[in-house]
């Protein structure tokens, strides 16, 4: 049977298989998981059906307690119901989870698991917030990539079904709800077939209902509440095979066989890796590589963690392992070590018949809030397993100069395929470059054969700040959950980055750099930062320059760059012959924009043809000549503190910072954010002090303090440089005085909300006001 190749990403696949099993969704969104309630809020909005034909009622709570407690309600009287929530959301919904759990109620609830606010809030990825919910008597289901998303999301509410136990589904929050792959679509017989109707039944008839009185919840005194606790025993105890039964029935239509424990490397492994989530897939990758370079080496990756079935982990294990690693994405502090860990131990332990020797143990963390997890970081725990007496109670991808946890690893140890394309976006956010390579990802992996992997990366800041995307495209299925570090494709959409942090250390020897210039190509060369300049000789790098900024607004797109720079990228990149690669764009084009009208279509057809007669490649000399480099992140002035923390986490290298420079307690100076300048406005406000009414309506409406008015005595401005503008404050009150108006042009974003409000017009030019939006580097420089 042949089912669709799609590009999504987890969330729309978990919620893709929620929507269609469901017939009740209470939401209340968090990140990492908002998008699952949006895509089923949507769909039900455009009344898209479930399985049975009807459209799944979503409500949207006020709050994740609210969701949950919509949930249980919605459960107690018979029907489907899911929600899908995150970190500090599902900590609301724990109340609620131990009841359902304790009434044996069937439903799914869909995680993308995110760090719990301590010392810091956190918005990204690991397991702090599932794991604190493993008492509650949920079982707990890991999916490892977004493949695995769709499918054990159906696997889960077949099996709850069956089973009886709710199950908490999981996936590591943005890694994999965020990273988009091409994947295999079920189809709504796939979900049919899964679904057995006679359980649905079972499940109606357990609802609480007027037609068919009963109690359920009551108040237990301590003659009874312990022995019925223990009613539920032979549920957890049948839990294990029924979901092995209910992920075979799967491979039988499907063909993707599942197992509770999925073990990948030498089936002869002497040291082998245990671990869950997207780490899984890394492991594997590095695995297979080290594999077939002889190493006796192997991965047990979980998928059912709850409840932990010590005979599905003892069958899964190869006989021949010696050392064991044990890797938690989660910190319980004062523990004897992290729950994976502690349940391998326990299940080894359990297990010794004194038939073979027991496996050395040891385990170790990676990987809070999204920390990055590499094969590089495999291999260094492998490494350290070969040792007399490997480290236990570990870290691995920080450096730990307090407790000394941490292990050593090779950074520049790869296993990336030669065959897969590479590539690196730096742009801003809100410009376009991450829908521009979303886009890139669904053109690619809908109309080629190519295999294709997107992921994002943004800081806290959002709209305004960087946006790095990191693009795979190539032959094989693709497992490489993790940032690229060595691209053959490197774009810069924004001039101004390129004196702001380094962005060519990912570029391989002999890459390609597309560079958006305000400056032409004969000119580019003496405008880039000096070391720019020398890794752009030393890497022999293929130079490309467009002014997009130019050419968008020249093609009437106006600011909107995305289409000019995502040609760009199919021209130049190779992923695609160039003919075959422009006529996939401007089909995509008329299916994005066909229903807006033929003159949208046509003018993204002109900025594409505009494209290509602007896309330059510059003759690089062979000599470094400019005379400027990276600004500092930071003024010299800046006090310690800023100097050796913030700055640093300004320039990017916040990763290599030591666990010594951190506050133990969250407690950091204030008044800091002053030192960065963040310098992301293309155009700045610039004063027309001639018929400014000296009204303040500017400097209240900048979100950013960063238009200031100030009345001051003439005498300071003693030693004012000759361009400094002022003139007499308008105000009776302040006679002899002078007014000036400034603009911070590195603090400013560009939003234009000061000149919008601006209320007056400069009467021999009416299109301009008393402020007016400019270029900013000529006015900076
Ligand atoms: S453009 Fe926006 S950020 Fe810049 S000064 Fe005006 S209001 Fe403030
Ligand atoms: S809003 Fe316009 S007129 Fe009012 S102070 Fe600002 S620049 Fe001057």
């Amino acid at each position: 049977m042949s089912r669709s190749m799609v590009t999504l990403d987890a969330n729309e696949a978990a919620a893709y298989i929620a929507h269609h099993v469901s017939e009740v969704i209470a939401i209340y969104p968090i990140t990492p998981s908002s998008a699952m309630g949006e895509w089923a809020d949507q769909w039900s909005a455009e009344n898209k059906k479930n399985i049975w034909g009807t459209t799944p009622l979503v409500v949207e709570m006020q709050s994740e307690g609210g969701a949950a407690g919509a949930v249980h309600g919605a459960l107690q009287t018979g029907s489907l119901t899911t929600t899908f929530t995150a970190s500090q959301g599902l900590m609301l919904m724990l109340p609620n989870m131990y009841k359902i759990a304790g009434e044996l109620t069937a439903t799914v609830f869909h995680i993308a698991a995110r760090a719990l606010a301590a010392q810091a809030l956190s918005i990204f990825g690991d397991h702090q917030d599932v794991m604190a919910a493993r008492a509650t008597g949920w079982a707990l289901l890991c999916s490892n990539s977004v493949q695995e998303a769709m499918d054990l999301a159906l696997i889960a509410h077949a099996a709850t079904l069956k089973a009886r136990v709710p199950i908490l589904h999981f996936f590591d929050g943005f890694r994999t709800s965020s990273e988009v792959m091409k994947i295999e679509q079920l189809d709504e017989d796939d979900m049919r077939f899964m679904i057995d109707d006679e359980l649905v039944r079972a499940h109606r008839a357990r609802a609480l209902s007027p037609d068919n009185p009963f109690m359920r919840g009551a108040a237990q005194n301590p003659d009874v509440y312990f022995q019925a606790r223990e009613t539920v025993n032979p549920f957890y105890a049948r839990m294990p095979q029924i979901i092995q039964d209910t992920m075979n029935q799967f491979a039988a239509r499907v063909g993707r066989q599942y197992h509770l424990f999925d073990y990948v490397g030498a089936p002869d492994a002497e040291r082998v890796m245990v671990i869950m989530g997207s780490g899984g897939e890394v492991a594997q990758e590095a695995v297979e590589f080290m594999h077939a370079r002889g190493d006796k080496v192997g991965v047990l990756k979980v998928h059912l963690y709850r409840p932990f079935s010590v005979e599905h982990f003892m069958a899964a294990l190869p006989k021949t392992a010696q050392k064991i690693a044990v890797l938690d994405r989660t910190k319980e502090p004062g523990s004897a070590g992290e729950p994976l860990y502690q349940d391998v131990v326990t299940a080894l332990m359990e297990s010794a018949d004194g038939a073979r020797p027991m496996p050395r143990v040891i385990g170790g963390r990676y990987g809070l809030a999204s920390k990055e997890f590499t094969p590089a970081m495999v291999k260094g725990v492998f490494d350290e397993l070969k040792k007399p007496n490997p480290k236990n109670h570990f870290t691995i991808g920080i450096h730990d100069d307090v407790s000394h946890t941490s292990l050593p690893y090779d950074p520049h140890f790869s296993t990336e395929d030669p065959a897969t394309t590479r590539a690196i976006f730096y742009g801003l956010g809100a410009d376009g470059t991450v829908g521009a390579n979303k886009n890139s990802i669904k053109i690619i992996g809908d109309e080629t054969a190519l295999y294709a992997q997107g992921y994002f990366v943004y800081d806290s800041k959002k709209s305004g700040s960087t946006t790095t995307s990191h693009l795979r495209f190539g032959p094989k299925p693709i497992h490489s959950s993790y940032l690229i570090r060595s691209a053959n494709f490197v774009a810069c959409h924004q001039f101004n980055f390129l004196e702001r942090f380094e962005m060519l250390h990912v570029a391989d020897h002999g890459a390609i750099f597309l560079l958006n210039s305000p400056f032409a190509p004969d000119a580019v060369w003496e405008r880039l930062p000096r070391s720019v300049q020398q890794t752009i000789v030393e890497k022999q790098l293929k130079l490309y320059v467009i002014d997009a900024y130019k050419v968008a607004r020249e093609t009437g797109m106006g600011g909107r760059i995305n289409t000019v720079m995502q040609t760009c990228f199919f021209a130049i990149s190779g992923v695609l012959p160039r003919a075959e690669a422009i006529a996939a764009i401007k089909h995509s084009i008329g299916k994005t924009y066909g229903k807006r009208g033929k003159v949208v279509v046509e003018k993204n057809f002109a900025a594409v043809d505009a494209t290509l007669a602007n896309l330059y490649e510059v003759q690089v000399p062979t000599n470094v000549t400019s005379a400027f480099d990276l600004r500092p992140p930071v003024a010299a002035g800046a006090p310690a503190f800023v100097q050796n923390v913030t700055a640093e986490i300004i320039a990017g290298r916040g990763d290599a910072l030591p666990v010594s420079a951190l506050p133990v307690d969250g407690t950091y100076p204030s008044g800091t954010a002053k030192w960065e300048k963040r310098n992301i406005a293309l155009e700045i406000p610039v004063w027309d002090e001639d018929i400014c009414i000296q009204c303040g309506k500017c400097v209240f409406v900048c979100p950013h303090a960063t238009i200031r008015a100030k009345v001051y005595d003439p005498q300071c401005l003693d030693g004012a440089p000759e361009k400094f503008k002022h003139v007499p404050a308008r105000w009776k009150e302040f006679e002899g005085l002078r007014y000036t108006l400034q603009v911070s042009p590195e603090d400013c974003t560009g939003c234009t909300l000061c000149v919008e409000v601006c209320p007056v017009k400069n009467k021999s030019e009416t299109r301009l006001k008393a402020l007016n939006m400019m270029p900013q580097p000529p006015i900076r420089a």
